[in-house]
């Protein structure tokens, strides 16, 4: 309920829209496919998706022969859930400890997020250790801790303006030598310097990797719904320089531009593993293709 709830802007602005498009006409023209890709377009869905589900939907009109515009929105719901993809878990070690490794720009949530997750994760009956590595404010640090003691999670940290990657490599043996489950490690998300985030990522991974042999396991990029396009573009951006294996998206709740989970998975087919829906412990959910589809349709 929560879910459907935190999406109600998202479904009027969007489903709002493409209802508008489908509803009181008579047949299904080249007008309509216009009309329809030009919505998906202002809805935060992105271009080359717009377009992709926009030629989708000719061929199933013409292979099921369809010439109701009215029976179009249904039509469209399921190439949405079948686009957004299959759900995808976390992927944990296989034995030892499991590395998360947490990227993303400032005030996206990050912090949040990793406290939400620990939380799930402790639930789950891990052992989860956080590791403060965005050793450039201190109120990140800070902040990760007052969400260690919430969670219940260990908080591995040094001062303010220390090595990143001498912040992992403490959390990596204490994670060894304590049976810890799963570490997850918080870094700086300042994006004025693409090769310095990029060298800073890469030293981090590199000790990881270095005392744990495929670590790290998740290199979760966590992104702000409420930004739309720039959220999409930084999704682009650390694609390419963090080798990003699932996405977190933040603040669905309240925001009318959900229609850009669409259009990251369209564009990066990087899969959306988690989304947060509120500011509590509890409002982090696995990210169910077809429940948030039904739910974005309402
Ligand atoms: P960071 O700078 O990326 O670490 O961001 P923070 O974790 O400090 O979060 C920034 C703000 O966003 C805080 O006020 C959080 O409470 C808020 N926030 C984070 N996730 C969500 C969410 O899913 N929904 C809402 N409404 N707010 C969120």
């Amino acid at each position: 309920a929560k879910l459907k709830e935190g999406l109600t802007k998202t479904r009027q602005n969007f489903v709002g829209k493409v209802e508008e498009v489908f509803t009181g006409r008579k047949k299904i023209d080249e007008e309509l496919y216009e009309e329809l890709e030009e919505v998906l377009i202002t809805s935060d869905v992105g271009v080359n998706t717009s377009f992709e589900l926009v030629e989708r939907l000719r061929k199933e009109v013409k292979q099921r022969k369809i010439s109701d515009p009215n029976e179009l929105t249904g039509v469209l719901q399921e190439l949405i859930a079948e686009l957004l993809g299959e759900e995808t878990g976390i992927a944990f070690a296989k034995q030892g400890p499991s590395i998360i490794l947490v990227v993303g720009v400032n005030g996206v949530g990050k912090t949040t997020t990793i406290g939400k997750l620990a939380n799930w994760l402790k639930k789950d009956g891990k052992r989860v250790l956080l590791a403060a590595g965005d050793t450039f404010r201190a109120a990140a640090i800070d902040q990760l801790e007052v969400w260690g003691e919430r969670s219940g999670a260990e908080v591995i940290k040094q001062r303010e303006g220390a090595d990143p990657a001498a912040v992992a490599y403490d959390a990596v043996q204490a994670a060894k030598s304590r049976n810890v489950d799963v570490v997850i490690v918080d870094t700086a998300g300042r994006l004025h310097n693409k090769v310095n985030l990029m060298e800073e990522l890469r030293k981090v991974k590199r000790v990881m990797e270095r005392e744990i042999p495929g670590a790290p396991h998740e290199v979760l990029l966590v992104l702000d719904a409420t930004t739309g396009q720039n959220a999409l573009q930084q999704a682009k951006l650390f694609q390419e320089v963090a080798g990003v294996t699932g996405i977190v998206l933040t603040k669905l709740d309240g925001t009318a531009k959900g229609g850009v989970v669409i259009g990251i998975q369209g564009e990066t087919r990087i899969p959306v593993k988690w989304i947060g829906i509120g500011e509590g412990m509890e409002d982090l959910r696995p990210f169910v293709p077809e429940d948030f589809a039904a739910a974005l349709f309402g």
